[in-house]
Order: C-alpha cells, then sequence, then structure tokens
C-alpha cells in the first residue's frame, strides 16, 4: 500500500543533467543529503545502467541533522525539492532548526 504523503520522496529535481532525472523527475531508489550543506550526494552523470521510471526517488539518509525536517538521519518533509546549485543538486527543501 502506497501513502498519499511519503515521507522524504523527491517531489521534483531541475537538474536534467542527473542520470536519475526524467522530465524533472528523481528515479534514484533512494538519494543520500550530506555534506557542507544540504547537497544530494547522489547527483550523477555517469554510472546508470538502466533507469527505472517507476521508481520513484525519495531520500534514503540525510546527514543535514539541524535541518527541521530531520529525524534519526531520515527526511520527514512530506516531500522535497532537489534544485542546481553551482554544478551539483543541493536540497531546497532543507530548512534550518530555529
Ligand atoms: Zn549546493
Amino acid at each position: 500500500m502506497k501513502l498519499m504523503e511519503q515521507e522524504g520522496a523527491i517531489m521534483t529535481c531541475n537538474v536534467t543533467q542527473c542520470s536519475y532525472n526524467q522530465v524533472e523527475e528523481c528515479h534514484a531508489e533512494s538519494i543520500h543529503v550530506g555534506g557542507d550543506h544540504a547537497i544530494c550526494d547522489t547527483f550523477t552523470t555517469t554510472g546508470v545502467q538502466e533507469v527505472v521510471s517507476s521508481t520513484e526517488g525519495e531520500v534514503g539518509g540525510c546527514d543535514m541533522i539541524e535541518c527541521h525536517f530531520n529525524e534519526d538521519r531520515d527526511c520527514e518533509a512530506s516531500g522535497v525539492t532537489v534544485a542546481m546549485h553551482n554544478g551539483h543538486a543541493d536540497c531546497f527543501t532543507f530548512r534550518p532548526q530555529v
């Protein structure tokens, strides 16, 4: 059964040069976010054998523990947006906790 609101699901990604991107949708099985800011670690332009378009991308792990949506390195946002930032992909749903 599929939940209506899947936590950590990638709603949209405009990084169309990524191998997992098809029509601004992420088809990686899961992505990893982390680094010196909320970088999508899974962004790649090579190394993908075949993209399964039925696979819907979601955040499998996130090291941005200071993010409002981070719960035990899991993403609890009801949908995240990934977008281009200086030649790499960033999670734009990142919100610092107050
Ligand atoms: Zn960035």
